[in-house]
């Protein structure tokens, strides 16, 4: 049986990226009844951001992407976290130094940057230039002993590497590409990723590594390392990189494009609509279908159907397939959403026969429940503000004998309902002979401050005629 895993570096937010890959791997294990593990890769002590692993396993869940092992589950492979597994690292340095796979590399960083900026000079790509390969044991023994700072090197073979990669196919890979013997223990003793990564994967017999293209050239390294351990690698997949509104790889520094999990879920966005659209992220399953529930995604999902070229991430389609899922969700949590988000956000509604009526007139008008504030607001304050249009239809004198008609009428009498006021506004025809868009323009300028809106009578009933009233006196003023 299958086993996937997602590893991501807790150094900042869940990227919509990395949810993208954890997605993959979910998918895939899901749809081979296999087992979908999350694990830690913490060891870039400088990056670590406090929080964020338990940050990415809270927003993993919203997202509904399960592990059924791993960081804060558990499972007979942990620890699930790097850092907790210095033990198990140090076991299998011993083995590669001792059989001569590895040594203890005593160059500063000072003189390690000098060749670099030479080689560089001179057009070549930088490479270690293996001056500790040959040291002599006893010298190291020395160095060691009187308290040298060291790293540990891995020596790469003559040999080249390659492997079939299951979105992008053969890959091959000479010797040169990984840049000489290549540190695998940092200074301070902590291993980096792609030693990590390999004993980590190797050790909790992983099956299948799907991550992001960005990966690619760290491949050969952890090759040679499955290879010095006499183990057999996994089989990769390396998915398309995610491309911004230009056509180039989508910057996370780019902020027309909202990039993080936890901002989707701030601002409104369901977790089965972003569930839905970043599966469709560089897969498709054939076809015209995109609204998908997540079992029949596990039931599709395979890797041949991923893209080789970039996945453009339409931030247009991800709004739309919200406002898909949103008008889907089943009447009694819908209201129980929107009051716990008014309330939230300091609009009071005043009841739940209220709730219900307006988000009946406007949830189709919006596609994150997040909008509704904006209109609850409007119906709801004390006073309008009236948008530049709004005024200039109020100015006309034909607009001052309708409102000031229709303030009459619904004074006199008024039932708050809808019918009750498009029973008024008859009225006001009948009286005023004015009609049309002469007649429910300077009504809706006056109430609403916009020409534009939901449907007119039911938002009166809203507003309520009280407030109505008020508004009207005050657009005459
Ligand atoms: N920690 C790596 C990352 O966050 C994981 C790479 C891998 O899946 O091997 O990109």
């Amino acid at each position: 049986t299958v086993r996937l895993r997602y590893a991501p570096s807790p150094t900042g937010h869940l990227h919509i990226g990395g949810a993208r890959t954890a997605l993959f791997n979910y998918l895939y294990a899901m749809h081979h009844q296999g087992t979908f593990i999350l694990r830690i890769e913490d060891t870039d002590l400088e990056r670590h951001v406090a929080n964020a692993a338990d940050e990415f396993a809270e927003n993993l869940r919203w997202l509904g992407i399960e592990w059924q092992e791993g960081y804060q589950v558990g499972g007979s492979f942990g620890p699930y976290t790097c850092m907790e597994r210095l033990g198990i690292y140090r076991d299998h340095v011993d083995k590669l130094v001792q059989s001569g796979r590895a040594y203890p590399c005593f160059c500063t960083e000072d003189e390690l940057s000098a060749v670099r900026e030479k080689q560089q000079a001179e057009g070549v790509t930088p490479h270690y230039l293996g001056t500790c390969r040959a040291l002599a044991e006893d010298e190291r023994a020395i160095r060691i002993e009187r308290g040298d700072a060291y790293t540990i090197r891995f020596r790469v073979p003559e040999h080249a590497v390659s492997f079939d990669d299951l979105i992008r196919g053969a890959l091959h890979f000479e010797p040169e590409h990984v840049g000489g013997d290549f540190v695998i223990v940092k200074s301070n003793g902590v291993p980096v990723y792609n030693f990590a990564v390999t004993v980590d994967d190797m050790l909790m017999e992983i099956t299948h590594v799907i991550r992001g293209e960005e990966h690619i050239s760290n491949t050969p390294r952890q090759l040679y390392l499955y290879e010095s351990f006499g183990a057999n690698p996994p089989i990769f997949g390396h998915v398309p990189l995610i491309l911004g509104a230009n056509g180039k790889k989508l910057s996370k520094r780019d902020e027309s494009i909202v990039q993080f999990i936890d901002q989707y879920r701030e601002l409104g966005y369901l977790p089965d609509a972003i569930f839905n659209f970043l599966a469709l992220l560089g897969w498709s399953p054939g076809g015209e279908q995109e609204v998908m529930t997540k079992q029949e995604l596990i039931d599709r999902f395979d890797l041949e159907r991923v893209s080789k070229s970039g996945a453009f991430f339409d931030a247009a389609k991800l709004q739309w397939m919200n406002g898909h899922y949103l008008h889907a969700v089943d009447p009694a949590t819908l209201l129980e959403e929107a009051r716990a988000l008014l309330f939230a956000r300091g609009v009071a509604a005043p009841d739940d026969e209220w709730l219900h009526a307006f988000l009946s007139l406007v949830l189709e008008k919006v596609t994150q429940l997040t909008e509704i504030e904006g209109y609850a607001r409007n119906l709801l304050s004390e006073n309008v503000t009236l948008e530049r249009d709004a005024q200039e239809t109020l100015a006309s004198p034909q607009a001052i004998t309708v409102l000031e008609c229709f303030a009459g009428v619904i004074d006199a009498e008024c039932d708050g309902t809808p019918d009750g006021f498009k029973a008024a506004i008859r009225r006001v025809q009948d009286e005023t002979k004015i009609k049309g868009k002469d007649l429910f323009m300077p009504i809706r300028a006056a109430l609403m401050g916009t020409l534009h809106g939901p449907d007119l009578n039911r938002s009166l009933s809203l507003i309520g005629c009280v407030r109505c009233v008020k508004r009207v006196r005050e657009a005459l003023v």
